[in-house]
């Protein structure tokens, strides 16, 4: 471990973290101090005191980025043959993703007797991509001290979080210099190349665009209706899909709040359970009137209060059922499937749940697999260009041909191993990966077709000052940049939308080889971009 220079002494700590943690709990940058009782208070959320200096020239590769990805996923999306094919022997190895596999299948059997019957697509046409994709910096020598380069860690597709936490954070990162300027020279200088001006200040815009998507894509919803506009008496709403006891609610809360504040948008809240529990009596009302796009029904939450109107569900947006604990019992999947055979548009649907698999991401680093999917050239040798190395441990979808199945036997240290899971602390690491690749006694091989094998990437250490549970603790650290991209498509005409949607800047401390910041391993912080 280096030892890192404490960048503020602890005068200039006590002047800049009251007010860091004043804008943090004044701006709702917090998280429940417990999932178990929600009323025991809150706590704010782990944060660096200081943004991270990141060269503007891959934040903008980072931010070109976002829109091929999303194209990619859509493309992926409406392949179902290869998607399903591509994820035969992972669901077979992996029982999580084959129970979302078998409710793919399923959707696709319902559409397709549709089509047959004469009865149109069952399903609504649109979907709404929130994807976040994750990158580290690298460099090709051993010190760190040539060129960078950006490489996808993963790509998410479902429940993308921290857009609002990140938000918060990223602009008490650029109030700081102002703030300061006058008081404290040796803070200013952090934010000041020549000492007198400073530039670098990039708020995240992440959770303006995501509710913006999230609005888009109602709007969408509510022009199926004739005239654009439900009955009287029919509320029509967004819905989240919350873990019960979830901690994080604040930052789902700040979606809400742009969704309503700015747009007059309604966001309701609903775990897969309640979902389970509406979906045997859907209390759905006739309104006689028929939606021009999808002949799935709609989706109907029940009325809040006494009197009050059925919520009919325009936008599905998942921040939960990605994890199998999510499914303590068949009731959650119950919901899930009330959802997904329903009408409204789902973020993500199925599809591109299984399009953000660690499987599927493997794939597509495979020689000419991206041409599959996205015709431009540019596209696929930008797209290409942030892949890292990545193999199949599938040993019987071809062997080791690559030979990096052995070369991780020799060199763990160099190699991550990934199961198909989302939210962190699910990789193996050092010790755990040459555990897992042991000829004798090592994962069983069709435990191991359930993961894949991911060159492990090194990035640059700096300074950093931590801030969790109020305590301070400057310490080398590294950091890793989400891009968030949104997209609303129909598959058939251009796009309704499809946008890089700001950013996330995580740090975790040297030596950790874990990243989440709910997961605890990291903390939040922001791009100052030199
Ligand atoms: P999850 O879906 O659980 O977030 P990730 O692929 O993002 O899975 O991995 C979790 C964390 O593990 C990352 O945030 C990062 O800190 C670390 N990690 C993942 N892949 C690599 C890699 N190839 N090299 C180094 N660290 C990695
Ligand atoms: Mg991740």
């Amino acid at each position: 471990m280096s030892t890192a220079t404490a960048l503020l002494s602890s005068e200039e700590l006590s002047a800049v973290l009251p007010y860091a943690l004043g804008h943090l709990y004044s701006n709702g940058g917090i998280f429940l101090s417990s999932s178990r009782a929600p009323n025991d208070g809150v706590i704010h959320a782990p944060f660096s005191l200081l943004p991270w200096h990141f060269p503007q020239g891959l934040l903008n590769q980072g931010l070109s980025l976002a829109i091929p990805f999303n194209n990619l996923v859509d493309s992926v999306s409406r392949d179902s043959a290869w998607l399903l094919g591509a994820l035969e022997r992972t669901a077979g190895a992996d029982s999580f993703t084959g129970r979302l596999v078998d409710m793919y299948r399923l959707e696709l059997a319902r559409e397709a007797e549709a089509v047959k019957a004469g009865g149109g697509p069952v399903q609504n046409p649109l979907r709404l991509g929130i994807h976040r994709s994750d990158y580290m910096l690298t460099s090709n020598s051993e010190d760190s001290k040539g060129d960078f380069f950006l490489k996808q860690v993963e790509l998410n597709t479902v429940a993308s979080s921290m857009a609002g936490l990140s938000s918060i954070v990223s602009q008490l990162h650029a109030n700081l210099p102002l703030r300061f300027a006058s008081e404290l020279p040796n803070v200013f200088k952090y934010f000041s190349q020549d000492g007198t001006s400073f530039s670098g200040a990039r708020p995240s815009t992440a959770n303006r665009d995501l509710a913006f998507a999230l609005k888009e894509a109602h709007f969408a919803y509510l022009k199926g209706y004739s005239g654009g506009a439900p009955p009287p008496g029919i509320l029509v709403a967004v819905c989240m899909v919350v873990q019960p006891g979830e901690r994080n609610s604040f930052d789902q809360r700040a979606l809400e709040s742009e969704l309503w504040d700015r747009y007059g948008v309604v966001l309701r809240y609903a775990t897969l359970a309640e979902l389970g529990r509406v979906a045997p009596h859907p209390p759905a009302p006739s309104h006689g009137i028929l939606h021009n796009h999808a002949s799935a029904p709609p989706l109907f939450l029940p009325p809040r209060g006494p009197g009050g109107p059925c919520t009919e569900v325009s936008v599905v947006y998942y921040r939960a059922g990605y994890t199998p604990g999510d499914y303590p019992s068949e009731l959650e999947w119950t919901g899930r499937d009330f959802v997904e055979a329903s009408r409204a548009i789902k973020c993500p649907c199925l599809a591109y749940h299984l399009a953000g698999t660690k499987k599927v991401q493997q794939l597509l680093a495979n020689p000419g697999v991206l041409e599959r999917f996205v015709k431009e050239k540019e596209s696929v040798a930008s797209l290409r260009g942030c892949f890292a190395g990545l193999w199949s441990l599938d040993v019987r979808e071809g062997g080791d041909v690559s030979g990096a199945i052995e070369a991780a036997r020799k060199n763990p240290s160099h190699y991550v191993i990934k199961p198909q899971r989302e939210g962190g602390g699910n990789n193996l690491f050092n010790d755990s990966v040459a555990g897992a690749l042991r000829i004798e006694g090592g994962m069983p091989p069709d435990q191991l077709a359930g993961y894949i094998l991911m060159e492990r990437l090194f990035p640059p250490l700096k300074p950093c000052v931590f801030v969790r549970n109020g305590a301070v603790k400057q310490s080398m650290g590294s950091c890793e940049l989400g891009v968030y991209g949104v997209f609303l498509g129909d598959g058939v005409a251009p796009p309704l939308l499809n946008l890089p949607a700001g950013t996330l800047l995580r740090t975790k401390l040297e030596g950790s080889d874990e990243g989440g910041v709910a997961a605890g391993f990291a903390v939040i912080d922001s791009v100052w971009a030199v």
